[in-house]
């Protein structure tokens, strides 16, 4: 598709040959993107496929079928959740690429000889999400649904209620529909797609499909883990509520205790549509929702009526979609790690390139079956992009610029660590080491152990570790409670305070309360929460050592999968030995109430933290605004009241003063494993 004949060059002839396979790859995409949540391509792939084929269509209306894409919204509901009908149908949007296209959709609009159409216009961020209607009778939530096909979408009432920013009540007995966008916020999307990753799954394209695949669950509280959110833009039967605008619309909403996105604009000029666009196309980056486009609608609502739609799309709204942000690099290598669940995962180490705001020189490739879908081989050209605005991740192979001598590469089958055989376990798409002797899942096991929801040993991080790792110091966790001030002297750059530091926390550790060492221990399966769960249970260490999977399971909020893992785990020789090590050393094995808070992920409230230097795999900005969602405060300058200062490479004066003032300092890394643990 790089090099495409103008439509108007075409024979007819030529122009079936082109249109059959066209029509057939949109359908397939369509499939994958509305029924299946998992597209193949990315929007602006898709996007431009389905321009092409307007316009084939346009020139040619007789190779027009009614089975077109272009004939019907895309994809059905095929899931099992029960089937809605919308009355008014949730149509999708038509969509522009330039400023110019979108001059000139307006020109048209004004052009029309029926309705006049003043040119004032409401501008809404395009928040990548699904669309979603909102039913209420008396004031009540009555009914929650997705769009579907258009006409018939699917009944996810019981999910929506378990959304925050969703009203169950309105301070108002109105009998109306409300419609907007579900979505998931970036940094949601980053934690859910990592702890999948862990959990050997598949990881979620980008943060619609994630909000997608979350919201049409059959189980709602599978949905009410997924960080869930909405912005509502649409009042279709406005009249009732005696609303003039779109703005006003948007207020109303407001008052009625809706989430509306606070950035609309009401412009009426080329000048003030291209400011905005701007603008937002600068912040995007910033936000917590990804965005992935402008939506333009004519705000006088009573035009908007009179424009109509077309079979497909509205006459009166447009969405300015973004181009991609994208660069070409070369693949050097793959790198395969082994984390604390041996679970091995490739990452691609490319030449360096700068994209949306960072330098980005590796792109995880998650599993397996994933390397092998993109086909990316060692010196392959890739085209790199950032998921959900934050990651970053190859989108797909340049084939042209594919060495000659080329070899499709050839997936590991031993741990690129101890060596021992890989294996798939249940029907995982992970790769996995299951010796529980290989050094790289101990090491990560260590780092977990110490890491803040489970023991929460300050100052002992993945280099100390590796440290006392290499110096034989440290073979399992019960280790650590044995280690001397001598010992510890010997490590690289580690002064007498930082050894007093270190044992202090250490020491401070044996008193935790029991959930810690639990979630510390890092059975498969076993969170924080649930660690937390089950100790409130059983209040000893001791007791659920004797306890069976059946007892374990019977714990509110705890399954079978977790109960099978922590009897299998206990009844492991080499643990019981691993736990009498424990108690020798002194760790309390007892629940000892609360100490943890009740979700985990007030962790960060409160916190004072300060950002400084270039972070590598993330901009300032992104790690602002995850932390300001986790509730910390970030602040600009190093104080005594400062609690963690987060020191990116060529920090300057704020990490010296964070030194001298002895304020904790973690590097992108240790942040990086932070953001990991949050769950
Ligand atoms: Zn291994």
């Amino acid at each position: 598709m790089d090099k495409q004949i103008p439509v108007d060059q075409l024979t007819l002839a030529a122009a079936k040959q082109e249109i059959d396979p066209l029509k057939r790859q949109l359908t397939q995409w369509g499939k994958e993107y509305y029924e299946q949540d998992n597209p193949t391509v990315e929007d602006y792939v898709y996007d431009r496929a389905y321009e092409r084929l307007v316009e084939l269509e346009q020139k040619f209306p007789e190779l027009k079928t009614s089975d077109s894409p272009t004939q019907h919204v895309g994809g059905g509901p095929t899931s099992q959740l029960t089937k809605v009908t919308h009355d008014i149908p949730m149509l999708s949007m038509g969509d522009v690429f330039s400023i110019d296209e979108l001059m000139d959709f307006n020109a048209r609009q004004q052009d029309n000889d029926d309705v006049e159409v003043a040119p004032e216009y409401n501008l809404e961020l395009k928040i990548d999400g699904l669309s979603l209607s909102l039913v209420y009778e008396n004031g009540k939530l009555v009914q929650g649904s997705t769009r579907g096909n258009g006409v018939i979408g699917e009944d996810v009432t019981a999910n929506v209620k378990t959304i925050k920013s969703v009203p169950r009540e309105l301070p108002e007995p109105l009998s109306i529909e409300f419609r907007g966008e579900c979505y998931m916020p970036k940094s949601s999307f980053v934690k859910l797609n990592q702890e999948r990753e862990a959990a050997g799954q598949s990881i979620f394209a980008n943060p619609r499909n994630a909000a997608a695949g979350s919201l049409r669950q059959l189980d709602p509280a599978v949905t009410a883990k997924r960080d869930l959110d909405t912005f509502m833009y649409y009042i279709p039967e406005y009249q009732k509520l005696g609303l003039k605008t779109q703005s006003e619309a948007l207020d109303k909403m407001r008052e009625l205790g809706f989430n509306v996105n606070p950035n609309n604009r009401v412009v009426h000029s080329r000048q003030e549509i291209t400011d905005y666009i701007e603008e937002y196309t600068a912040k995007r980056d910033q936000l917590s929702y990804g965005i992935d486009g402008i939506v333009e609608k004519v705000n006088d609502l009573d035009t908007e009526t009179a424009l109509g739609n077309t079979v497909k799309v509205p006459r009166w709204e447009i969405a300015y979609k973004f181009p991609p942000e994208e660069q070409v690099t070369i693949v050097r290598d793959i790198e395969w790690t082994v984390g604390r669940t041996g679970n091995v995962t490739p990452t691609a180490v490319m030449d360096p390139v700068q994209l949306a705001g960072t330098t980005v020189s590796r792109a995880s490739l998650h599993n397996p079956d994933y390397l092998q879908e993109k086909g990316i081989r060692l010196g392959d050209t890739v085209y790199l992009h950032k998921a959900g605005d934050i990651i970053p991740e190859i989108s797909r192979v340049d084939l042209k610029k594919r060495p000659a001598e080329s070899k499709p590469y050839e997936i590991p089958t031993t741990c690129p660590v101890c060596g021992s055989e890989l294996v798939h376990l249940d029907d995982e798409v992970a790769l996995r080491c299951v010796n529980p002797m290989c050094p790289a899942q101990i090491k990560e096991g260590l780092a977990h152990f110490a890491s803040r929801n489970a023991m929460n040993i300050d100052g002992l991080g993945p280099k100390i570790i590796q440290q006392l790792w290499d110096k034989e110091l440290i073979h399992d966790v019960a280790d650590l409670y044995h280690l001397t001030r001598d010992q510890l002297l010997t490590l690289d750059k580690f002064g007498d305070k930082s050894a007093t530091n270190l044992l202090t926390s250490i020491d401070n550790s044996r008193n935790n309360s029991v959930e810690r060492l639990l979630f510390g221990l890092g059975i498969r399966h076993v969170g924080a929460k649930a660690a937390r769960l089950i100790m409130e249970e059983f209040h000893s260490l001791d007791r659920l050592m004797q306890a069976s999977a059946e007892e374990v399971s019977a714990v509110d909020g705890i399954g079978p999968t977790i109960g099978d893992s922590v009897e299998t785990y206990f009844s492991n020789k080499q643990v019981v030995k691993l736990i009498d090590e424990l108690r020798d050393a002194g760790v309390n094995f007892d629940y000892l109430g609360a100490t943890t808070p009740a979700n985990p992920e007030s962790e960060w409230n409160g916190r004072r933290v300060v950002l400084t230097g270039k972070l590598e795999n993330m901009t300032r900005g992104e790690a602002k605004t995850w932390l300001e969602d986790h509730g910390a405060k970030v602040t600009g300058s190093v104080s005594k009241k400062t609690d963690i200062v987060i020191a990116g490479t060529a920090a300057g004066s704020k990490l010296t003063k964070a030194q001298d003032l002895g304020i904790t300092v973690w590097d992108e890394a240790r942040f990086a494993q932070a953001m990991k643990e949050e769950q």
